[in-house]
């Protein structure tokens, strides 16, 4: 039987992602949750990405993982963060900031919806206006990299207004923590989620929040959930060194030498810098092909780019996706609500090899599937 390794496309998704040999191979061992060594290793692994938080132990913070993918670990945080009482302005220019809207709206909490277009950060000076007209909006919730079409939302500027206003930042950084560099003490963010398989590239499974203990301590039989609750599996943890509930060992094991890869590399500074090679070996080379990306330059996150589908009659997802995946190449659909795109992302385990690959391949299946105006189609 061929090893299946060899057999892994190279994917260039939002995730899960590409992973490391030596991350798949830590996952050949099986821990016992209560063994020592798995109690250090959950220690370990926190420690670590508090650190990445620019967080340490005596800074007020708190890494508290959760299991479950990453929206898990999104409304673990607000359930358990956001007072039940308490109003929320969310800032949506994607699918992720509607998800969180969603979230919180299920929850019971009263939710205001800050929308620009995929393409249009939000405004700090709007929200300070709406922050001022309404002193019962307590909590703010933004994503960091939102990952629909890849635009980087400003998250600086955004904290340094709702700290002025004296509300809670929660910020989604999911698709940005480890690749860009994120100042959760500096910038007084009330919590940072992220999860374990995307530029952190370990497999998926553990969502966490990096939150301030002082709310955590507040957030004491807040949550409706029980599985979902962060106050209390942090508690647990402090004091057992323990999860609550059965702990994704394999996932820590991997995330354990993920983040000993990641620090091999240089931390965020090491890893965004490959990033941004391979989102500009993609953007050169598909710009070249024709195609056309959706954002401008400025507002380009570099871990995945959306480009426009092309305007000819023969191009159809499907088939494009299909005769790359042949290839070896996994690529993505667009989630635009308004353009037709696709997307290709400059996350995971891949190098600008992987990307100047990939681009042979798209140059390869347009040409076989006869498609030649590759702009995109008059908005
Ligand atoms: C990936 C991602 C999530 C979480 O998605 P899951 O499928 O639950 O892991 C949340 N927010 C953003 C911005 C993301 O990119």
């Amino acid at each position: 039987m061929a090893d299946p390794i060899l057999l892994t496309p190279i994917l260039l998704t939002p995730g899960p992602l590409t992973t490391s040999e030596s991350v798949k191979r830590a996952m050949l061992r099986d821990w016992g949750s209560r063994d020592t060594g798995f109690i250090a290793l959950t220690a370990r692994v926190r420690s670590a990405l508090l650190k990445i938080a620019g967080s340490g132990p005596e800074s007020g913070y708190a890494c508290v993982p959760i299991q479950g993918s990453g929206t898990f670990a999104v409304e673990a945080t607000i359930d358990s963060l956001v007072p039940r009482s308490a109003g929320v302005l969310v800032l949506a220019n994607g699918a992720y900031g509607e998800r969180i809207a969603k979230i919180a709206q299920r929850l019971g909490r009263r939710v205001d919806i800050y929308r620009t277009e995929e393409h249009e950060p939000p405004s700090p000076g709007e929200i300070r206006k709406l922050l001022k007209a309404d002193p019962a909006l307590s909590h703010v919730i933004m994503v960091h990299c939102e990952t629909t079409a890849g635009i980087l939302n400003p998250l600086a500027e955004m904290a340094d207004v709702v700290r002025a206003e004296g509300r809670a930042l929660l910020v989604d950084a999911m698709s940005s923590f480890g690749a860009i560099p994120i100042d959760a003490v500096g910038l007084g963010l009330t919590a940072v989620i992220a999860s374990s398989n995307k530029c952190l590239e370990g497999v998926p499974g553990m969502g966490f929040a990096i939150a301030k203990t002082d709310a955590l301590k507040a957030a004491t039989d807040n949550a409706s959930s029980l599985s979902l609750d962060l106050a209390d599996q942090w508690q647990y943890m402090e004091k057992s060194g323990q999860w609550r509930f059965t702990p994704p060992t394999h996932v820590l094991s991997a995330l354990d030498q993920a983040i000993t890869e990641f620090e091999e590399e240089g931390g965020v500074a090491g890893r965004g810098r490959r990033y941004a090679e391979n989102c500009k070996v993609l953007l050169d080379g598909m710009t070249k092909l024709g195609f056309e990306p959706m954002l401008s330059h400025n507002l380009q996150a570099p871990i995945i780019v959306t480009f426009r589908t092309p305007a000819d009659p023969n191009y159809e997802f499907e088939k494009f996706y299909d005769a790359l995946r042949v290839r070896g190449y996994a690529i993505y659909p667009g989630k635009l609500t308004k353009a037709d795109s696709f997307r290709i992302g400059c996350i995971g385990r891949i190098f600008p090899k992987d990307l100047q690959g990939a681009i042979q391949a798209v140059s390869e299946v347009i040409d076989e599937m006869g498609i030649r105006q590759r702009g995109g189609k008059a908005q």
